[in-house]
């Protein structure tokens, strides 16, 4: 059997995260004292040190905020072929800018630009763990967002 390198899905502070992705939704953690969205996940608020938090579902797109094509592959059996773009996708939230860090799926390194619309895509890997990806947003729907019909 082929192996991968894959994230511990029991780790306390990405549970959570881990199980909705297999509903295809993105959380995170949200502190519960003053309303900041963590990212990554840990134990305790960096703005006000408060270990109370709650999960919320987040914005569904976000904009390419840095790059990188990945040509010779260092992981053993990697779920996409070279070359592969890892990005920073930079999603608005209220009151918060995120970065989240992750692959581009079946997407070529030549078409990947800065500001680059995109969205989530779920790939599943095995019957416990889905992995967030993400995609280029679609032609008709960055249309459909930036000249809406009235
Ligand atoms: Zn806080």
């Amino acid at each position: 059997m082929n192996r991968t390198i894959l994230p511990d899905i029991n780790h306390p502070d990405f549970a959570f995260f881990w199980t909705k992705c297999r509903d295809e939704v993105l959380t995170v953690p949200i502190c519960q004292q003053c309303g900041r969205k963590r990212w990554p996940p840990r134990p305790i608020c960096s703005a006000c040190h408060s270990p109370d938090y709650t999960w919320i579902e987040i914005a569904s797109r976000g904009r390419i905020y840095s790059w990188t094509v990945t040509h010779r592959n260092m992981v053993p059996h990697s779920i996409q072929p070279t070359p592969y773009v890892i990005a920073v996708v930079e999603i608005d939230e209220p009151r918060d800018t995120l970065r989240l860090l992750g692959g581009l799926w079946e997407t070529p390194p030549e078409i990947v630009h800065l500001n680059m619309l995109v969205e989530p895509v779920f790939v599943p890997v095995n019957d416990v763990l889905t992995l967030p990806f993400w995609r280029p947003v679609q032609r008709r729907h960055v249309i459909a967002c930036e000249s809406p019909v009235r």
